[in-house]
């Protein structure tokens, strides 16, 4: 009979160097012993080379790897992020902000939203924003490293970060062949497999190199060498929900102050993106190709950046959707690979790390058990689908009426579990965080407010108070969040002070 060793995988091999790659490299060899770890890349055909924009879990991927937090920002010329601000997105001249973090506090069994449901209907509240510590922030851009409003029930600063994403995969890259990952250069030109299992025995180089594994993670990209190419596993298209099927982007200079949220600013066929960084501004115009040429997109972006441009304008074209199966046999697909949810939230990395995260809790045996990759598969389904659905209600619930493709979004048939979401919020602002969906109640009350969904009532429970408790109940959250806003450092202060990568070379 065999030893429990004897059935372990000693041998992975990462295909692509790219965000995802190198942040699996990285992951792996910092927290599995006993592996060894290989990594293919092509400098020939390099990475996307956007994915600047994060949200605050990706915290946890760096206390996993054991990052310094000022050093990583100052490698990337990183900023903070404490949101994404959405311009005209309900109606033209609409500005709302999905704020990371609290908004105001719960009172007995109800949480906060419930209150000021009733408090809006009333006259007594004021904007959503002003019960966030992170909006508050936001608007007059300053930043801190505040985990708790001191003397208060109330939570403090929730962050994520900009970065210059092929300075990431560089940093990470550092991290992870220090721990032992070693690098193969090169384009693969075939994968072989096993006659028998179909599993990928082999990748061979155009140099003519083989590279033997037994877990191989496909991050090749949009191309998905491993798990569509070879495997033909099969893409679920989700372009009928959400129809941006291309991107133009373009860097241009700083002009003024590196703002603490990324901006995503609706236009007639699609959305902007506006990410700062200290050396540049990512920018970025995803759009409906149905509705609008290249060339107009990239005009609609040039006349909406604030600072000259740095580069040409350049195009990316994606299918919105995800892999029938991200584990197939001896394979795990993470980032674009694994399948595309465009970048409003900024999702994308947040699910690369939430696909190492579940695969170093499905870690296979070398018998690579069924069992176990159909839970991993549905683990990660379910984790597409919630992201999916959310960023749908950003197109869904819109109010234009300046362009086809918002009445072709507003008029869409959308997924079940999403619009029951919408019907039960509509009725008393009820909202319900299912299994460990990524998004949670504020977030979700935050967007669907801010498009303009307003329900019907409130939880009866909101009228224990009497108006005038409601009214200081409010009101002692305003002080506090602003009181507790005004004594944070500019944005463009702590990063001097604590993680300023100094002028570019
Ligand atoms: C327009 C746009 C905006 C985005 N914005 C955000 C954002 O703000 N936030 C966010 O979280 N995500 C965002 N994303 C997603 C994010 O860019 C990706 O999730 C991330 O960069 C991971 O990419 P990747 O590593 O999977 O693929 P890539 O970066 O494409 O890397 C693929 C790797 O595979 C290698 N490779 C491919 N074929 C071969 C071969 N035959 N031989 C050898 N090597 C090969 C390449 O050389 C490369 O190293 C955005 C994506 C797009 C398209």
């Amino acid at each position: 009979m065999d030893r429990v060793g004897d059935s372990r995988i000693t041998k992975v091999v990462i295909v692509g160097g790219g965000t995802a790659g190198w942040m699996a490299a990285a992951a792996l060899s910092r927290t599995m012993g006993g592996l060894s770890i290989r990594l293919v890349e092509s400098e020939e055909i390099g990475t996307v080379g956007v994915g600047e924009a994060t949200i605050p879990s990706i915290r946890l991927f760096n206390a996993l790897i054991g990052i310094d937090e000022d050093d990583f920002v100052c490698e990337t010329r990183g900023s903070f992020k404490l949101g994404v601000q959405f311009h005209d997105w309900g109606r033209i001249g609409d500005v709302y902000m999905h704020a990371f973090g609290q908004i105001g506090r719960s009172l007995g069994m109800l949480p906060f939203q419930q209150y000021w449901l009733r408090g809006r209907a009333e006259g007594v509240a004021g904007r959503v924003g002003d019960y966030s510590l992170n909006e508050t922030a936001a608007h007059q851009n300053r930043f801190g490293r505040l985990p708790h409003i001191p003397n208060t029930s109330l939570d403090g600063i929730a962050y994520a970060f900009h970065f210059d994403a092929a300075l990431y995969a560089a940093y990470l890259r550092r991290i992870a062949e220090a721990a032992g990952v070693e690098r193969s250069e090169g384009k693969i030109a075939e994968v072989r497999r096993n006659g028998e299992t179909g599993h990928v025995e082999a990748l061979v180089l155009e140099n003519g190199t083989a590279i033997d594994g037994e877990l191989f993670i496909d991050c090749s990209g949009f191309r998905a060498l491993l798990i569509e190419e070879a495997l033909g596993t099969g893409f679920e298209d989700w372009t009928h929900w959400l129809p941006c099927d291309r991107a133009i982007a373009v860097p241009s200079e700083n002009a003024g102050p590196a703002r603490p949220y990324t901006q995503a600013i609706a236009h007639q066929s699609g959305w902007q993106w506006r990410i700062p960084l200290q050396h540049r501004t990512g920018n970025g115009h995803v759009f409906c190709s149905d509705f609008i040429s290249e060339d107009e997109a990239a005009a609609v972006l040039l006349a909406n950046i604030e600072g000259r441009p740095l580069a040409e304008p350049r195009t990316l074209r994606f299918r919105t959707g995800m892999r029938q199966r991200a584990w197939s046999g001896n394979v795990v697909a993470l980032g674009l690979a694994s399948g595309f949810l465009e970048p409003i939230e900024s999702t994308s990395i947040h699910l690369i790390q939430n696909g190492i995260a579940r695969l170093l809790a499905h870690f296979p045996g070398r018998d690579f058990d069924a069992a176990n990759i159909d839970a991993y598969n549905r683990r990660i389904r379910f984790d597409h689908e919630r992201i999916r659905d959310f960023i749908i209600l950003h197109y869904h619930a819109n109010q234009r009426t300046d362009s086809p493709f918002w009445t072709r979004c507003r008029e869409m048939a959308i997924p079940e579990t999403l619009a029951q979401k919408i019907a039960l919020f509509r009725s008393q602002g009820q909202l319900v965080r299912e299994g460990d969906e990524l998004f949670v109640e504020i977030g979700w009350f935050q967007v669907l407010t801010g498009q303009n969904i307003v329900p019907r009532g409130y939880h009866p429970m909101a009228d224990q108070l009497s108006r005038e408790e409601l009214s200081g109940f409010f009101g002692d959250i305003e002080t506090i969040v602003a009181g507790a806003a005004s004594r944070l450092p500019t944005h463009d202060d702590f990063i001097a002070q604590h993680c300023a990568a100094g002028v570019p070379a």
